[in-house]
């Protein structure tokens, strides 16, 4: 994700580095060529013309333009309205103060909400004590529910088996009473995917809405669908009030347009974003490093919190010794290589590192890719000790 416009940002960028002297015209150009790199990256045309309006009202009004370095000031007020435009902080998921908290998840079929379910309910999980029950409110796909059943037996917790409910609302209504009579501090409930389109099914979720009184209403959105992903929320929004977005499929190649339009259209945060199918690819979402990565700055900070989640400070300092008196043998290697998977990869690392769209480019050319590294633990593990 981003990569298109990290490159198209990054140009800009460096074509107006270390400029001591910023001509209207030059200005002109700037801008014209932010517009297209948004459009191009399928933003909403409402979002990308109010970006530009405030980018050009903030240099006009603080006279950017004459200051000593205008070059930075320019940067710093399109890092800072992407920022904006992104959500401006990280919002945690709000919880209830006393008693059950009641999160509803919607989206459209295939947009990733029932593995998000589960995303999330593993992610609270870990972070805190909290007693999660999981629910499954799909009455017409037996499949639906047994899916989210055998997710939550992966990430152990608890779900409630409603396959013989004979309404929507009787299946609520058993949750809510099972949720409260056990002492739960979380009941989720997963949605049956629908269409925007089908009045029926709408009218489904308001009535689960309506009964459950949830204190997050999460929309779960494909970014892979640009900025229809968008005009999806701001359906979803206008029927039961969205309070937050999760954003699948960050790791594909969508070209940005959902997350950086989806905020401005229903005024509800990104909290999350999906980054792989693996449960624990799942990561809270912060606009300021989104920012930063979108205009080539780097994301040192969540580089920096991967590391610490997934490397062993004791194996380090081993490793660390034996390279230094020469014992790096192939099994060390091999350790290197998983450890560096489990970080997301060459190209997961690379895309948090400071000015790298252009090594990735020559990376991509010489076949260097996380294949390779597959291929050489493959290699590393076929042979006998
Ligand atoms: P639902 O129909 O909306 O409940 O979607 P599912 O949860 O069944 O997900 C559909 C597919 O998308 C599954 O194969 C998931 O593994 C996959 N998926 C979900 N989230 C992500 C993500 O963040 N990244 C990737 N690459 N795949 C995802």
């Amino acid at each position: 994700m981003f990569t298109t416009l990290n490159e198209k940002f990054e140009k800009i960028v460096s074509s107006l580095k270390g400029k001591a002297i910023i001509s209207e015209n030059d200005l002109d150009v700037t801008l014209r060529e932010i517009r297209i790199a948004l459009l191009e990256a399928d933003v909403a045309l409402n979002v990308v013309k109010s970006f530009i309006e405030n980018i050009k009202l903030n240099i006009l009004g603080k006279e950017v333009l004459k200051s000593i370095h205008p070059d930075q000031m320019i940067i710093k007020l399109v890092q800072d309205e992407l920022v904006k435009v992104l959500g401006s902080n990280n919002e945690p998921i709000k919880f209830s103060n006393t008693g059950l908290t009641k999160i509803l998840f919607c989206g459209l079929q295939g947009s990733g909400k029932t593995t998000t379910v589960a995303k999330l309910a593993n992610y609270i999980k870990k972070n805190s004590k909290k007693k999660i029950l999981l629910v499954s409110a799909d009455i017409y796909r037996p499949a639906a529910q047994d899916q989210l059943k055998i997710l939550s037996n992966q990430i152990d917790v608890n779900f409630l088996d409603n396959q013989n409910a004979n309404s929507i609302k009787e299946l609520i209504l058993n949750a809510l009473k099972n949720a409260a009579k056990q002492l739960y501090d979380i009941l989720m409930i997963d949605t049956a995917g629908r269409q925007v389109i089908d009045d029926n099914m709408m009218n489904e979720l308001r009535l689960i809405s309506k009964l459950l009184e949830p204190q997050e209403t999460i929309l779960v959105a494909d970014s892979l669908t640009g900025q229809d992903a968008a005009n999806i929320a701001k359906k979803f929004h206008e029927a039961i009030s969205i309070t937050s977005t999760i954003l699948t499929r960050i790791d594909g190649d969508g070209r940005g347009g959902a997350a950086l339009s989806i905020k401005s259209i229903t005024g509800a945060p990104i909290k999350f974003i999906g980054t792989g199918e693996k449960i624990d690819q799942l990561e809270s979402f912060h606009p300021e490093r989104i920012a930063n990565r979108i205009l080539g700055m780097g994301d040192i900070v969540s580089l920096v919190e991967k590391a610490s989640e997934n490397i062993n400070k004791a194996d380090m300092e081993n490793l660390a010794n034996k390279i230094s008196k020469g014992n790096f043998d192939l099994e060390d290697f091999s350790k290197q290589l998983k450890q560096m998977n489990k970080m997301g990869g060459v190209t997961g690392i690379m895309s948090m590192l400071p000015g790298i769209s252009k090594a990735q480019k020559l990376m991509a050319n010489n076949n260097i890719s996380d294949d390779l590294v597959k291929r050489q633990i493959a290699i590393i593990s076929s042979m006998t000790k």
